[in-house]
């Protein structure tokens, strides 16, 4: 029934009734208000090979980084001075002992560091650095991160395979959310949507996915392409697909919202990067949850998984006012200095 109601969602042309179902659900379960996670990419290394992403490593034409620890905790506090609440710690794969113990002791800092009488928790942080193992992960938990951000991709095992290597299974990626979940995390993941191949039927076993797996936050966007990966050949398909897969991607949002009420979801910036006001309609679906990019300038075009990524000229004060003026812009006010947790996360663990 779930299923079926999934997909009339993704057939449907009549856009209007779909985002109005979803935001009142939104409304009802979730609030109004936006949260924002300041976006730090700060390291563009990766052991991974992906096949769409412009950073995988076998980009030669990559020019790498990593942020040194004084820089990220420069980037945290002023996040938090700034009101942003969270934010998000990215980079590509990395599972050397260096790396981890870096993790580790930046998380620490970060909590220390970011504690004032506004958030007298410090900036509430969701660590995205892919596959881990448990012990890394309840190290990272115990440092500081209580959410966390694995994205599955897609869950057809049929297209896993077409767009990863084989030592990259679909089988551990569904390990690391059972091991995150256990050791306590809000936990994250999501999908692309619209990969050549892609059925609805498969986006409709995606947001089932959500559900089995009880996934408390969601950050979902259209498959984008990087013209420095195998996936370039893919190019004029997707350029003729385009409206269509920002629709399809719109729908995703509000069915996820629509079947799983009270998680967060992210408007993420893949929705920009396909029409200027892509994150306010990913708002006006379902979404509560931005993420204004904090990397610095000079890097931010290197962290580019996808071509066409936005706001890689903006320094992050640009960031903060232009995304104010676009929630304000879609009657929506955003959360200063809360985390905003997921809703769900809390009803699960009761
Ligand atoms: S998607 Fe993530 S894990 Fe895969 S190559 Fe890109 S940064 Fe690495």
């Amino acid at each position: 029934m779930e299923k079926q109601e999934i997909i009339r969602i993704l057939e449907s042309n009549n856009l209007e009734s779909i985002r109005k179902k979803a935001y009142s659900v939104m409304k009802e379960y979730s609030g109004e208000k936006v949260y924002y996670r300041g976006l730090l990419e700060f390291s563009n290394i990766c052991i991974n090979d992906c096949y769409y992403c412009g950073i995988r490593k076998s980009n030669k034409e990559s020019n790498r980084f990593s942020l040194t620890k004084q820089e990220i905790i420069d980037i945290a506090v002023w996040t938090a001075d700034n009101g942003y609440g969270s934010m998000v710690l990215q980079s590509g794969g990395q599972k050397d002992d260096k790396f981890i113990d870096f993790v580790e002791d930046v998380l620490k800092t970060i909590k220390e560091k970011t504690i004032s009488e506004k958030l007298p928790n410090g900036l509430g942080i969701t660590l995205c650095v892919g596959e881990q193992t448990h012990e890394t992960y309840k190290r990272f938990f115990d440092a500081g991160a209580h959410r966390y951000l694995l994205r599955i991709e897609t869950t057809s095992p049929i297209l896993y395979k077409k767009l990863h290597p084989e030592t990259q299974t679909l089988e551990n990626r569904k390990e690391c959310l059972r091991i995150l979940k256990q050791i306590g995390y809000q936990v994250g993941t999501g999908v692309m949507i619209g990969i050549p191949g892609q059925t609805i039927d498969d986006l409709a076993n995606d947001i089932l996915f959500f559900k089995e797996y009880d996934i408390d936050m969601i950050g979902m966007g259209p498959y984008l392409i990087h013209k420095q990966t195998p996936m370039k050949i893919h190019t004029e398909e997707m350029e003729k697909r385009k409206k269509q897969v920002f629709n399809l991607s719109l729908k995703m949002i509000a069915a996820a919202r629509i079947l799983l009420k009270d998680v967060n979801i992210a408007a993420t910036t893949a929705l920009q990067a396909m029409d200027p006001i892509g994150r306010e309609k990913g708002l006006q679906y379902g979404a509560n949850i931005v993420m204004p990019l904090v990397t610095p300038s000079r890097i931010r075009k290197d962290y580019q998984l996808y071509d066409g990524k936005p706001c890689i000229d903006e320094q992050s004060s640009d960031c903060r006012e232009c995304l104010l003026n676009r929630i304000k812009s879609v009657g929506r006010e955003v959360g200063f200095n809360e985390w905003g947790d997921s809703k769900h996360f809390f009803k699960r663990i009761k």
